[in-house]
């Protein structure tokens, strides 16, 4: 991660401007680990909520993603690179890629340490409970991007009932509804 902040700095891609931090132009924001808990609170509790932070998150990374690749013109396994370092550059947890599949356009993450992980052991869960529509969403808008198309992500498994990683797996919206009960948890 060091290298890839070093990078940045020397680069001039991350910027602290009078109330401004920029990252390749774009403003981003720190913001505290409750906000994101609270976050993953109130999807468990509504699942339109879910599916609508699913949907926003998605499109704000697909936004993201379009606006640096046209600012550094960069390919699709470039902004793959950047969007891995930038997750851990911002304290979300090491991205693990376990599979990324270009022609079928599938693809499993794993991911260790996001901020769900306060919850193991306070939250009530049996060991199939997955909590981090948020993240899928993050996913599903990077992964469309660098895929060229509409791609959806599900967690298949989570830290919230202490595995040692979560599980992301990215594929097109019809293969997830067939083959994951659970996908309509993120999408219709
Ligand atoms: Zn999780």
């Amino acid at each position: 991660m060091l290298p890839f902040v070093a990078k940045l700095l020397m680069g001039g891609q991350l910027n602290f401007g009078k109330g401004n931090l920029l990252i390749f132009g774009e403003r981003v924001l720190i913001i505290p680990l409750d906000l994101i808990l609270i976050l993953i609170e109130k999807s468990l509790k509504d699942k339109k909520l879910a599916q609508q932070i699913y949907e926003s998150s998605k499109n704000s990374v697909l936004a993201f993603c379009q606006s640096i690749q046209k600012r550094l013109n960069i390919n699709q396994k470039e902004t793959l690179d950047i969007l891995i370092n930038l997750t851990e550059m911002n304290g979300y947890g090491e991205i693990i890629p376990i599979k990324i599949d270009y022609q079928n356009k599938t693809a499993v993450f794993h991911l260790k340490g996001l901020p769900s992980r306060a919850f193991f052991g306070k939250m009530k869960v049996s060991d199939y409970t997955t909590v981090d529509v948020y993240w899928c969403g993050l996913v599903a808008g990077g992964i469309s991007f660098v895929f060229s198309d509409d791609i959806d992500c599900i967690e298949t498994r989570c830290v919230v009932s202490g595995k040692d990683s979560c599980e992301v797996v990215a594929a097109k919206k019809e293969f997830l509804k067939k083959n994951f009960p659970n996908a309509t948890k993120y999408f219709k």
